[in-house]
């Protein structure tokens, strides 16, 4: 019989709960449904709109007083006019308000408010990768960009983000990767050889972690390594650090000149052309 109270107990407080929940904050209802949800930079140049969509498809949404027009749970905003930090609010009927904060650039890339170690930043998408940089690294752009288009797309697939910071990083890095985003330090202080080096380098990290998702390459870079030690000699003295800066430095080297990079590492040359 205690156990049979218990249970009734439990019923009740769950469906107690299930009442609370029913209807949830506005701004916990409307979520961010393409890439500005990871960077609320947008560059008008590509970017003319906002897609939001409802965790629950079932309560009028305003913008601006308006009623936003929801299909299948999702709405989109029109930001063709909009350039600078803007705040979209969002309201509904019972004045909850949901706000999301955006910095949208110009024609000319300037994204006004937004900063990069406290310089103005600017925005221009290469491919599908959205570059943010300050006017230190302004001249460089153009480079990069040619450089990022030439890859083979495979290799961009997992490259989301890159960020050129006008300072040093402490550890003197020149790039870092994280996942599919690459920082990269002061590079216009370097030639254009090192910057495709670089670029190249670190965008290599980038696809590693998509060809280890679709265990392309396991984690400890096992059929790589077998090309490695076949080949028998280093590409660069920091590949010695380990097979994914190997793995990173030979896909820089490879796409440098593939054919010079083959009489030296035949086996690592045979592997990468593998990938591609
Ligand atoms: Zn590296």
């Amino acid at each position: 019989m205690k156990k049979f109270v218990a249970i009734l107990f439990s019923i009740f407080l769950y469906t107690g709960t299930a009442f609370a929940n029913d209807k949830i904050a506005l701004m916990y209802n409307i979520i961010p449904d393409d890439d500005s949800k990871k960077n609320s930079v947008i560059d008008s140049n590509v970017q003319k709109k906002l897609s939001f969509k409802l965790y629950q498809n079932q309560e009028t949404i305003y913008f601006n007083d308006k009623e936003v027009v929801v299909t299948n749970g999702k709405f989109d905003i029109d930001i063709s006019n909009l350039t600078g930090k803007q705040e979209i609010k969002f309201t509904n009927a019972q004045k909850e308000e949901a706000t999301f904060t955006y910095y949208i650039s110009d024609k000319s890339g300037l994204v006004k408010g937004y900063m990069l170690e406290n310089k103005q930043a600017y925005v221009k998408t290469v491919d599908n990768t959205k570059i943010l940089y300050t006017a230190k690294d302004a001249a460089k752009m153009n480079y990069i960009s040619k450089l990022i288009t030439n890859m083979p797309t495979e290799t961009k697939v997992n490259l989301k983000e890159m960020k050129l910071l006008p300072v040093n990083h402490s550890s003197g890095a020149a790039g870092i990767t994280d996942y599919n985003k690459v920082t990269l330090y002061n590079l216009s202080t370097y030639t254009d050889k090192e910057i495709q080096r670089i670029v190249t380098h670190e965008i290599a990290h980038t696809w590693a972690h998509e060809l280890r998702k679709n265990k392309v390459i396991d984690y400890s870079y096992s059929d790589f390594g077998t090309a490695v030690k076949v080949d028998n000699n280093y590409v660069t003295n920091y590949s010695k650090n380990s097979l994914s800066e190997d793995f990173a430095d030979s896909i820089a080297s490879y796409l440098a000149d593939s054919v010079s990079f083959a009489k030296k590492f035949p086996a690592r040359a045979d592997y990468i052309s593998t990938l591609l």
